[in-house]
């Protein structure tokens, strides 16, 4: 299991965070390694973030106890963010700002700088005495390691800066002095995906150097500040592992496998291929702490959907980590599913709300039926999956159809239960979801747009939520994740990086929204700015501060700030947001039907797992 920042560290739960790594590493992972923590506080991610203190020992000691009784190992993370650290006290090798801060960096004198490696190899030694198998040293992603190896962070005259690989092989030496045979992890950087990053060459060197004090070389693939995704929905499965692949054939250290690797198939033929000696799952092991036990015994896995809405967004937003598809993460006790006293329930809804509770109340020993008015589950999630760079949710929606045949659901597609239908249940929940917004112009809506509503040569998407982003990216179409993005090669030019070559789009579209600004403000925090490249990336305008006057053959009639401008749209699509659907009495009422405001995936299957645990 890859080091994934839970959010439970900070404030202190430990029962919480020792309940999360006993679930995986009873679910068969082999070698877990926890959330980064910080050596000192200037390395600490942001102010306050954890550190390894005395007063913590215990904790930890009950919690690597707890993880080694089910026979896996644990590594702690040791972090060190440099100018990455959210905090006026962070230091760097230069006194170079990060794009992605606001902080800028006091650069490390040679005492401070002294002072940074003692730090790492203290916790390093802390932590065996807390009971942890060794740890990882996190050298990628541009943290403080990885600012001294690359010349876009490492402007140094001295001699850190002349050999800027010295940094990160004290570092290592320290560590392995501090924690003699126990397990040491380095986590190299193979491609950091910024301007001015370190080549092939510099990377093949520091893996030769650092292959004499390591036991296992993980994978880290691009840095903070890379303007690439390097693990959202839009990256294709496997896409950076030629790259281990390319590390392990010139060092005998064993080498871990990352990003993108949600199903067992894919992690076997890499470790079948040779590609890798192992493979790193993090956030597939937040869906189903029993993934690796599932592999093995070929069971049916929850899948992680690379969505990052509640995992890395809720990190971002100083939240608790847990999952889309597996609310019950990172909050196991909360969510224990007590067998019920059977009784028979009708769920009127197939969408993400229905569906999460449906198979919730059938897993405790309910008889449920599930009333679903189209020929298929899914609701909007079936939409999702039409989104080039959504397939993700497909796989959820073939898990939910599988558990749903395996739960013995009486599921009636096709019916629109009416309150006679309901009679004679037990208990009824109306989880039938939301309606497109009418607006008074004229369009399809989204519905009707991504299910094959013929469109013109130029569109323009009436509402720039997360919906309008959405369609836009449908009507661009499917495109070519390196060449759009620049996924180039480390050893072609330093970085990794190659002029981005987005494909030549067919329609012209325009996304509009009458708040001022621009649109796309309110998608989520990590993979918002995804969206709104992509779509500029494909010249799709966007719009705000937009009044619609209305349309006729010339198109769309607006006012911009103040003047008349006419869009030569073809067709729109109304995208202006959703409202409840809900005609029906029920005993509750769940997800966009109880609420339509701001209803996502996330709420929808939460609310209905939280009623499937307590019908
Ligand atoms: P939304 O985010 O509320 O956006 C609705 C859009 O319609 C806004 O741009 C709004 O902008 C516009 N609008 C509202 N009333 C209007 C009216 N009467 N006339 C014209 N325009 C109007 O809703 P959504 O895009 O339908 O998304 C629904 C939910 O799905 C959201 O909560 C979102 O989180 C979720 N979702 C998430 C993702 C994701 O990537 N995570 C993707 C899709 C959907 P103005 O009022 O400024 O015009
Ligand atoms: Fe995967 Fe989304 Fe769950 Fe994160 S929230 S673990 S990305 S399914």
């Amino acid at each position: 299991m890859g080091s994934m920042h839970t959010g439970l560290e900070e404030r202190h739960d430990w029962p919480a965070l020792t309940r999360f790594y006993a679930a995986r590493a009873k679910g068969g992972a082999a070698l877990l390694i926890t959330g980064g923590i910080a050596p000192n506080p200037e390395g600490a991610v942001f102010q306050g973030a954890a550190e390894l203190t005395p007063d913590t020992i215990s904790h930890h000691q009950n919690l690597t106890a707890q993880v080694h009784q089910h026979g896996a190992k644990i590594v702690l993370q040791i972090l060190h963010a440099g100018r990455y650290a959210f905090s006026p006290a962070c230091v760097a090798p230069s006194a170079l700002k990060s794009p992605i801060s606001p902080f800028p960096p006091a650069e490390l004198t040679e005492e401070s700088l002294q002072k940074q490696l003692h730090d790492i190899a203290t916790t390093a030694q802390a932590a065996i005495a807390a009971g942890y198998d060794g740890v990882e040293l996190m050298g990628s992603e541009g943290y403080l390691i990885n600012q001294f190896l690359s010349p876009r962070t490492n402007r140094r005259q001295d001699r850190w800066g002349l050999d800027r690989r010295l940094f990160a092989r004290e570092a290592t030496r320290l560590t392995r002095a501090a924690i003699g045979e126990a397990l040491l992890i380095y986590r190299i950087s193979l491609i950091d995906l910024v301007e001015g990053g370190q080549s092939w060459e510099d990377i093949a060197a520091l893996a030769q150097e650092l292959s004499p004090l390591v036991d296992l070389f993980n994978s880290g693939i691009g840095w903070h500040e890379a303007r690439l995704p390097t693990i959202a929905q839009n990256v294709p499965r496997g896409a950076f592992v030629h790259l281990t692949q390319r590390l392990k054939s010139i060092t005998p250290v064993p080498v871990v496998a990352v990003n993108r690797i949600p199903v067992p198939e894919l992690a076997e033929r890499i470790v079948a291929s040779g590609q890798a000696d192992a493979v790193s799952l993090a956030r597939p092991l937040l869906a189903d702490p029993d993934w690796p036990i599932k592999a093995q015994t070929g069971r049916r896995i929850t899948p992680c959907i690379a969505c990052n809405q509640a995992c890395l967004d809720h990190t971002f937003e100083g939240k608790a980590a847990t999952c889309l598809t597996n609310p019950a993460a990172g909050r196991e006790a909360e969510f224990d599913a007590a067998p019920a006293t059977p009784r028979r329930i009708a769920v009127i809804g197939a969408g993400a709300a229905g569906l999460a509770c449906a198979l919730t109340a059938a897993r405790r020993g309910h008889k449920v039926t599930l009333f679903e008015a189209a020929e298929e589950i899914g609701g909007q999630m079936r939409l999702a999956a039409k989104i080039p760079g959504k397939e993700e949710f497909q796989t959820l929606l073939n898990f939910y159809a599988a558990e749903i045949a395996e739960e013995r659901i009486d599921l009636r597609l096709g019916l629109r239960a009416r309150a006679q239908d309901l009679a004679g249940f037990d208990a009824t929940v109306i989880a039938t979801g939301v309606v497109p917004r009418k607006v008074p112009l004229a369009g399809v809506d989204y519905q009707q747009a991504l299910t094959g509503a013929p469109l013109g040569a130029r569109v323009a998407i009436i509402g720039a939520g997360g919906i309008g982003f959405d369609v836009a990216s449908f009507l661009i179409g499917p495109t070519d994740f390196a060449t759009e993005w620049g996924l180039g090669d480390p050893a072609i030019r330093p970085g990794g990086l190659a002029p981005p070559q987005p494909a030549e789009t067919a329609r012209q579209i325009w996304l509009l929204q009458r708040k001022p600004g621009k649109p796309g403000r309110g998608l989520a925090k990590t993979t918002g700015w995804i969206h709104r490249a992509h779509l500029a990336a494909h010249g799709v305008t966007m719009l705000g501060g937009v009044d619609y006057l209305g349309q006729d053959s010339q198109g769309l009639h607006i006012l911009r700030d103040g003047q008349p401008e006419t869009i030569p749209a073809t067709d729109l699509v109304i995208c202006a947001g959703q409202e409840s659907l809900c005609d029906l009495q029920g005993d509750h009422v769940i997800g966009g039907a109880r609420d339509a405001r701001g209803i996502d995936a996330k709420r929808a299957i939460e609310e209905g797992t939280r009623l499937g645990l307590a019908l």
